[in-house]
């Protein structure tokens, strides 16, 4: 008996199954947790004391078009997130909003070296999280929501920590931590600074993703892949600049652009985000649409969902109505997520075969 495809709306993606690979930790708390773990350390940078205003304060800031600028709103976040039980409840509600939102399996990533300044280890930073991982995992399965939440470890590109913070990720990747990332402003910090970190994982067989093409050009993204060896890309943008459109809009790819698609290298791409750092003009204008038509191995990911004001619900939503995506893009787009995560072949399989699969289908009906 054939059934009647679900229409595709806000309501009906929630409930199909998504998959996440790029969130940041400190990009995504809730304004009133924020309010609340700054009232208990006395915290008084906060620019409004009303959760609401709040909000709206982080995503107008957010606005600016400047990446710098948007690196700025992190400063409060991090500034609450510095004591084992703020990182525990921040990591805790972060799993269980992402199950809410209807995502099964997520990769959040988070810089030690930031939570650091009250005195914490980096060990007592990461098991914080993972525990906060634990906790929230738990609480989203006792209402109904199966979520698997791993972590990535991030350097900050501007600092001189990656090494250990990468020697930090291979101690803890047997407890939940999948993996490495670097982060920050990128112009003037080519991923190349922070080379050895880069050897190490490869010669540990680590994974790792760098932020490369978000808002610096080609040159970022051809180092994170061949002198750094990244196995993903944080938003990886600009390889757009690779391809050109010919007089009859015949798409050209150039040397690297090819590469990155023979080569099925993952870009985790996060669209209002780059509208929001002025990356993109708008979601129409976004590469992504491009990409998607040239079977790049694209995802869809939040970056930050309190500086975006977005979930993955909200950014599925909005692109499907923005590019006439339907239930088998957005399933294309699961499976291409879930096939980049840096968990285990065998753990990938099943959560296709017999959680974004059957979800789809149902969909579909
Ligand atoms: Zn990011």
């Amino acid at each position: 008996m054939a059934g009647v495809p679900v229409p595709l709306n806000i309501d009906t993606v929630r409930d199909a199954p998504k998959v996440l690979l790029h969130d940041h930790l400190d990009g995504g708390l809730r304004p009133t947790t924020i309010l609340e773990l700054a009232d208990r350390i006395g915290y008084q940078g906060l620019p409004t004391p009303e959760a609401d205003q709040l909000g709206r304060w982080f995503v107008t800031a957010s606005h600016s078009g400047s990446l710098e600028r948007y690196l700025e709103t992190f400063g409060h976040t991090v500034a609450v997130m510095q004591d084992e039980e703020a990182l525990v409840r921040v990591a805790a509600e972060c799993a269980q909003d992402l199950a809410m939102d209807g995502v099964v399996y997520a990769e959040v990533r988070f810089a030690p070296e930031l939570h650091v300044g009250q005195g914490l280890a980096l060990e007592a930073v990461v098991e914080a999280v993972l525990e906060g991982f634990r906790v929230g995992s738990r609480r989203a399965a006792e209402r109904g929501r199966r979520i698997r939440v791993g972590c990535l470890l991030t350097a900050m590109r501007h600092a001189a920590r990656s090494r250990e913070i990468a020697e930090l990720a291979v101690r803890y990747r047997d407890l939940g931590v999948l993996g490495f990332d670097i982060a920050g402003a990128e112009a003037g910090f080519p991923p190349t600074r922070h080379l050895d970190a880069f050897e190490y994982l490869r010669q540990q067989n680590a994974h790792f993703t760098i932020h490369a093409g978000e808002a610096f050009g080609l040159p970022s993204i051809w180092e994170a892949l061949q002198w750094c060896g990244a196995d993903r890309l944080g938003h990886g943008v600009r390889i757009v600049d690779d391809i050109n459109l010919g007089a009859d809009g015949t798409p050209r790819l150039g040397r690297l652009a090819a590469y990155v698609r023979d080569k099925r290298i993952p870009l985790e791409m996060c669209p209002t985000s780059n509208v929001h750092t002025g990356a993109a003009k708008s979601l129409a204008d976004h590469p992504i649409g491009l990409l998607a038509k040239l079977r790049f191995r694209v995802t869809v990911n939040t970056d930050n969902r309190l500086m975006s004001d977005v979930s993955m619900t909200s950014e599925l939503t909005a692109l499907a109505g923005t590019f006439d995506y339907d239930w088998p893009d957005l399933q294309w787009l699961a499976v291409n997520a879930m096939k980049s995560a840096f968990l285990n072949f065998d753990d990938r399989l099943t959560l296709i075969n017999d959680v974004i699969k059957p979800g789809y289908a149902a969909l579909m009906a």
